[in-house]
């Protein structure tokens, strides 16, 4: 049969339109879903309690096969990467992030219920917040406080520059100058930088003395050490060391540098930072720990 062309004008509305059916179609299943596991929660970013929406879609097939998943462990993955609050949209990683930051600093000596209610306090107000690529929920709740600093990798950007008002950092070389920060925050962003080392380093460096690193990182219980996957040569080409992985879809998405391994904590301390490990220890039920590095006083 053959096919009859349409005219951009029609055609326009005709995919935008199926894209939204398609997109209510998925939510109305989500809400299905959450309903029947009754999946309803309190949220520690936003406060609110409601539907939270387990999808495990998030982890694509090939994902799971170039990373050696076992089902069980994609499951966990997927709500890591998924379980969205249906209020704020905060996945479970930046939900249990929000949840370390609350018993962290605490107001008056208490600690605060969700994480919007702790931004509004003086204390939060007070700190000093280094967010290196946006941690959604997290993100627009700490957007408004007087001395947090977002920024994002933006390829080709000059290093500390702004493209459409967001600044550009790069783990690999903050801008940022000695002790700058009370609080750096990121998110399954460790893993696609090419020097580990590097970037702990740089992150020992903009914290004060009693700063904190708190961040979310993938570890996989099925690998025992940390291993680069590929590096990158003096020219800026990427060498590969172990079949490419990339993040979200396996093939597509950013490239990842480092497989982080169960001796991931050792390496942290061996980084010069004082480590605990959150909702640990990590196994193929839960892969969503947060890790708490915090710069010595000494
Ligand atoms: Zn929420």
């Amino acid at each position: 049969m053959s096919k009859i062309p349409l005219p951009r004008v029609v055609k326009r509305p005709l995919v935008r339109a199926w894209n939204e059916a398609h997109r209510l179609g998925w939510l109305a299943r989500d809400y299905a879903s959450a309903i029947a596991s009754g999946r309803h929660e309190h949220c520690t970013v936003c406060g609110k309690t409601g539907r939270m929406f387990y999808r495990r879609r998030v982890i694509p097939p090939r994902l799971v096969q170039l990373w050696g998943l076992t089902e069980r462990q994609a499951e966990a993955l997927a709500r890591k990467e998924s379980c969205d609050c249906a209020n704020c949209g905060a996945k479970l990683r930046a939900r249990r992030m929000a949840e370390v930051l609350l018993d962290l600093y605490p107001i008056n000596g208490r600690r605060a219920s969700d994480l919007r209610t702790w931004a509004g306090s003086h204390e939060a107000g007070r700190l000093r917040i280094a967010e290196i690529n946006r941690i959604d929920g997290i993100h627009e709740t700490l957007h408004d406080l007087a001395h947090f600093h977002p920024s994002d990798f933006i390829p080709n950007a000059h290093r500390g520059g702004y493209v459409h008002g967001v600044r550009h950092e790069d783990l690999d070389g903050l801008t940022y100058e000695d002790d700058r920060f009370d609080l750096v925050l990121t998110s399954e962003t460790l893993e696609h930088v090419p020097d580990l080392g590097r970037a702990l380093a740089e992150v020992r460096r903009v914290l004060v003395p009693g700063g904190s690193h708190v961040f979310t990182a993938p570890v996989a219980p099925h690998v025992a050490r940390t291993f680069p996957r590929a590096r990158l040569r003096r020219d800026g080409s990427v060498e590969e060391l172990a079949p490419p992985i990339r993040h979200p879809g396996g093939d597509v998405g950013y490239q990842v540098f480092t497989d982080l391994g169960m001796d991931f904590p050792e390496i942290l301390r061996d980084a010069g930072f004082e480590t605990e490990v959150r909702f640990g220890p990590v196994s193929d039920d839960d892969l969503a720990q947060v890790y708490v590095c915090r710069k010595p006083t000494g």
